[in-house]
């Protein structure tokens, strides 16, 4: 049996979801959404602050040690 840790990904809010072209990660809700979603539930919230919110909590974490990761170029819905 191959040891090999499998590398867990971290989420930041509107991250795509690895393997989908269409499914993100929604971090008001702590769920994997389609993108009516954000329009549809969260219209007037700001997004731009919640994924920078989840961002700065990561680097927390990162910094503490953990085994998950998030690539510098993690497609993300804000970012199109
Ligand atoms: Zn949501």
């Amino acid at each position: 049996m191959d040891k090999k840790t499998k590398v867990k990904r971290f989420y930041a809010h509107c991250d795509l979801i690895e393997g989908t072209t269409d499914v993100w990660y929604c971090s008001f809700c702590n769920e994997l959404v389609k993108d009516k979603h954000f329009k549809e539930e969260h219209l007037n919230k700001d997004h731009n602050k919640k994924f920078i919110a989840t961002l700065d909590e990561w680097k927390r974490k990162e910094a503490r040690g953990t085994s998950r990761v998030r690539p510098e170029n993690a497609p993300n819905r804000l970012k199109r």
